[in-house]
């Protein structure tokens, strides 16, 4: 498979190169060439299937001209290691719920296929890769914990000093072994900054293979449609009238669905929900695409005032204005909106929604009372890693799960540095030249 940038088609690279390089030497997202659609039979027999076998004929339909099928099902197993039940919550409206990997929210699929391809890819002895990444949180918990004790490759995690919450710090700043914290002097933006000097700069990239990953790596995009394709195998019905409804920030997991659509998968309405960071909605309802600065919500994760993967959406539908508007429908709402959904769902069914799910249960019950069909719509993170906002809210005092408490008593293991290129590219070589070493 064969990977164009979305700025300049003729530009087209190899699997490997697309998830080394991350994003385009001209800005644009890789995209594949040709999109497989799956056999009949593949969706007459899916649901006797294991989500594994499903996830392997999937990767294996887009990638298996570059990885062995072997190759694809240790990925595919590795990457599926935990389960992601369809709980219904009410008549016709289901929650697939993502948030049962070790970082308990959907990224953690992404980062762990990411990782293993990674692997598989640049892994061999001897190898010296270095991820990168700047982080004000979830993302780094989730990639720390994807690559963790994985072989040949090491990541290196910057994030702004005192602007994390505790747990986040307790979820990747405490692994050591191949995952390495720094706390920077600064800002975000001033990690964010460092990590992309360094990706420019000839030195460094002499020495060592620096790569990224980040959300829109095709490594963290592709491996999303694969609980499509197993919700929709799962889902009781006597039809195959099905809408999904995707709680959205930058677009990645949304871009995913519409993906498993173009492989074939009958979805009759995609519905993107966001909170009042609404420029896709306001798109969708026909209005020019205006990305602005973002603002502050309860569903921060959200929090995205120009989604990165939007030119991934048009091209997915041709770069059609009118169908793309005519096959996903847009909704958003307020703070005050997403908690009184929380509350009405908790107080109607014991269901606890976390904000980010609220905003695409509240979009999937507006749509159904316009035209009644089954529903699934995602439920991107455990409600516990928002849990000061989830309390106040519900007033409840909901449990930390175990897997979080388990990071609680551990030893952060962190370096610490001023906002300075010079000395992180001084970091990075002695850390090149311990390993040499
Ligand atoms: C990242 C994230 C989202 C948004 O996903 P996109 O792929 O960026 O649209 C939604 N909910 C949670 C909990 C997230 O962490």
């Amino acid at each position: 498979m064969k990977f164009y940038s979305t700025t300049t088609a003729s530009h087209q690279v190899s699997l490997s190169e697309a998830v080394l390089k991350g994003l385009a030497p001209d800005n644009g997202l890789y995209f594949p060439v040709h999109i497989p659609r799956m056999p009949d039979t593949f969706f007459s027999q899916c649901r006797d299937m294991s989500f594994v076998d499903i996830g392997t004929e999937v990767i294996a339909a887009l990638l298996s001209d570059e990885l062995p099928v072997s190759a694809i099902r240790d990925i595919v197993s590795y990457t599926l290691s935990f389960d992601t039940p369809l709980v219904e919550i009410s008549e016709d409206q289901y929650a697939l719920e993502l948030f049962h990997g070790p970082t308990l929210a959907f990224k953690d699929v992404g980062a762990r296929f990411c990782s293993q391809l990674m692997r598989y890819l640049y892994g061999s002895e001897g190898s010296r890769v270095r991820v990168l990444v700047a982080t004000s949180g979830d993302t780094g918990s989730a990639v720390a914990n994807g690559f963790y004790k994985v072989p040949g490759i090491e990541v290196v995690i910057l994030y702004p000093k005192g602007k994390v919450s505790e747990l986040q710090e307790k979820q990747f700043a405490t692994l050591g072994e191949n995952i390495i914290a720094i706390e920077v002097d600064g800002t975000f933006d001033d990690c964010q900054k460092m990590v992309k000097e360094a990706f420019l700069d000839e030195d460094l990239s002499a020495q060592m293979v620096l790569t990224s990953a980040n959300s829109i790596n095709v490594a963290r995009w592709i491996p999303q449609c694969l609980y499509y394709f197993y919700s929709w195998s799962r889902i009781p019905r006597d039809t195959d009238d099905i809408v999904y409804t995707v709680p959205s920030g930058n677009f990645g997991n949304l871009a995913a669905g519409v993906l498993a659509w173009r492989m074939g998968l009958p979805v009759t309405q995609f519905i993107a929900a966001t909170n009042v960071n609404n420029v896709v909605p306001e798109y969708l309802s026909g209005e020019a695409f205006t990305p602005r600065p973002s603002l502050q919500t309860i569903s921060n994760s959200m929090d995205v005032g120009n989604p990165s993967n939007f030119p991934r959406l048009l091209a997915l539908y041709d770069n059609d204005d009118t169908a793309l508007r005519a096959h996903i429908k847009g909704y958003y709402y307020s703070d005050d909106e997403t908690a009184e959904t929380m509350r009405e769902v908790f107080d109607k069914t014991s269901y606890i929604l976390d904000p980010h799910a609220a905003v695409a249960c509240r979009a999937l019950s507006e749509y159904q009372k316009v035209r009644k069909v089954k529903g699934i719509f995602l439920e991107t993170a455990h409600p516990a890693k928002f849990k000061s906002t989830v309390d106040a809210i519900l007033g409840v005092d909901i449990p930390l799960p175990e897997r979080l408490r388990n990071f609680l008593p551990l030893e952060l293991r962190k370096s610490n540095l001023p906002n300075s290129f010079t000395r992180f590219r001084d970091f990075l070589f002695q850390l090149d030249a311990s390993r040499a070493g």
